[in-house]
């Protein structure tokens, strides 16, 4: 089955990731070899990489096929026993010398990231900073698997419960974070003391193979972490249909994540799902127009919209929604668009054609609908790709963009009257990622708190994740958690142990 692959040829910005990554010290990095069961496979059969800004082809991918995954998850689960017996403190240290590796070539897998993924380079390095760190939590997270001691409710009895590792772990991972999403999976797994594959989503392989390559560097033994490139259909099957494949987590759209949980229901995998979001960001009129207008921007345009985290619907408060509006324009006219690899870029290409198809789709039907637009940068011409970003105001819940999540660097603002009005329309949506409010009142900040209903809240601020906190979502938008000591559990089984009969 061949792989669909953005090909457009944009005449701008030509050759400009390939000389990139012809520099890289590291050429193993972009050999595109897969690593199964500590071999180095080239693939007898290889895809493609492109640069999403160009359509250029840059680098190609092993096509490992079902064979090579039934490969892998046998010797996955021969690694297990050793790994797992192995003490937390030794995985802890593995861990972290992956973190480190990592950290030393930051700016080689930054580059791959900006090369395949398209967000720009400043990004990509932050996304390396922030994938290293979560190998760094978990290094020191699998030390705390404590278990619990639970007071007897029977005579003579010591009851215990621990926490045992569940077995071979699969990552199926999304091409909008190609590291740091890799690195939440993975580095929680290995320190539970489970082995994982890594399926990583066809447009990114290279940071997924990179990323393989420091893991061997560091010490993580043959069959523990593995990475197959290939066909996401082709590769999840085998992955869903083995039972010896017991965790399997999922960071991508809903219809996937529904499709996957389908799937691994006839071995009752434990599933995890990270999937789409459609956060409101609510900004009431008694907080300061500046503070709120620089929270959307963050919110709306990092990695040039493609985040989960991505605020979908701006709900502004009548009484500054006209000033917001003006203020938000100019904030965004201020936006460089191009190649991720230039200098001092702020949005890049959409990584897929059909996120961009997207993006025109909601913004034209807005249009229609009576909203309007502003958008500094139409005609920029720079390729099919580039979405300009762009504001739609006097956006009503009627329209797409008002309930399917965008996912590019479109803004829909809308305005709303009272506190009880936007609660409701904010939480009037099937998903339940991620929320934010802004609002100088602290009793109105707590209520919100409580009522919106989402996995994860900002109050005031438009920057809350990291490694110690638990991400996921409510309703549609997820199973489980990620990150954070809640992580550890999605690769863990709790044993409930009753020691009987303790008389002398
Ligand atoms: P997707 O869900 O199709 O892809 C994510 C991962 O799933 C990739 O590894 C892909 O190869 C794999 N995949 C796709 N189809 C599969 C199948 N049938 N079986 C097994 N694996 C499969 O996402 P997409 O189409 O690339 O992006 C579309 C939308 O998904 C985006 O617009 C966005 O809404 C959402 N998305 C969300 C996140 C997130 O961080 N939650 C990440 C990427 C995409």
């Amino acid at each position: 089955m061949p792989l669909q692959t953005a090909r457009h040829n944009s005449p701008h910005f030509t050759g400009l990731a390939i000389r990139h990554l012809e520099s890289l010290p590291r050429r193993d990095f972009v050999a595109g070899a897969a690593l199964i069961d500590g071999r180095w496979i080239a693939g007898e059969q290889r895809d493609p990489v492109v640069d999403p800004a160009t359509g250029e082809p840059i680098a190609e991918a092993a096509r490992c096929s079902e064979a090579d995954m039934n490969q892998a998850i046998a010797a996955a689960e021969r690694s297990f026993a050793a790994w797992r017996e192995l003490l937390p403190a030794s995985r802890g240290a593995i861990i972290r010398s992956w973190a480190s590796l990592m950290l030393e070539h930051l700016q080689e897998l930054a580059i791959l990231v900006t090369s395949e993924q398209g967000k720009p380079l400043a990004e990509a390095r932050q996304e390396i900073a922030y994938g290293a760190g979560f190998l760094e939590w978990f290094a020191a997270e699998g030390e705390r698997a404590y278990g619990e001691t639970i007071p007897s409710h029977k005579p003579r009895s010591l009851l215990q419960v621990r926490m045992q590792p569940i077995g071979v772990a699969a990552a199926i991972t999304p091409w909008n974070f190609p590291i740091a999403m890799i690195t939440r999976k993975a580095g929680c797994a290995l320190a539970a003391g489970c082995p994982i594959i890594v399926k990583p989503a066809p447009e990114t392989p290279l940071c997924a193979l990179a990323l393989a390559r420091l893991a061997e560097e560091a010490g993580v033994p043959r069959g523990v972490f593995q990475v197959l490139t290939g066909h996401p259909i082709e590769l999840s099957a085998p992955l869903l249909r083995d039972a010896r494949i017991r965790a399997l987590s999922f960071t991508g759209s809903t219809e996937v994540g529904r499709l996957l949980l389908e799937g691994a229901a006839d071995t009752i995998k434990k599933v995890s799902l990270e999937l789409g979001g459609h956060a409101p960001f609510i900004i009431f009129d008694d907080v300061d127009l500046e503070k709120a207008v620089k929270g959307a921007l963050a919110a709306k345009f990092a990695t040039s919209g493609q985040d989960c985290l991505a605020a979908n619907r701006i709900y502004v408060q009548g009484g500054i929604y006209k000033a917001f509006v003006e203020a938000f324009a100019a904030a965004i006219a201020e936006l460089k668009v191009g190649h991720g690899l230039e200098p001092e870029v702020d949005i890049g290409p959409m990584t897929k054609l059909t996120v961009a198809d997207k993006c025109r789709t909601q913004i034209d039907d807005a249009l229609n609908k009576g909203a309007r637009v502003f958008s500094a940068h139409r005609g920029a011409g720079l390729g099919p790709n580039f979405v300009p970003p762009t504001l739609l105001s006097d956006v009503t819940e009627g329209m797409l963009i008002a309930r399917e999540e965008t996912f590019g660097p479109v803004a829909a603002v809308l305005s709303f009257d009272s506190e009880e009005e936007v609660v409701a329309r904010a939480n009037a949506n099937e998903m339940g990622l991620a929320g934010y409010v802004y609002t100088d009142s602290l009793r109105r900040a707590l209520r919100l708190s409580e009522q919106i209903e989402c996995g994860m809240l900002g109050i005031n601020t438009a920057s809350f994740t990291g490694p110690p906190i638990p991400f996921g979502g409510w309703k549609q938008s997820g199973l489980g958690r990620e990150g954070s000591r809640h992580g550890l559990a999605e690769y863990m089984e709790l044993k409930y142990v009753c020691f009987g009969d303790l008389e002398a």
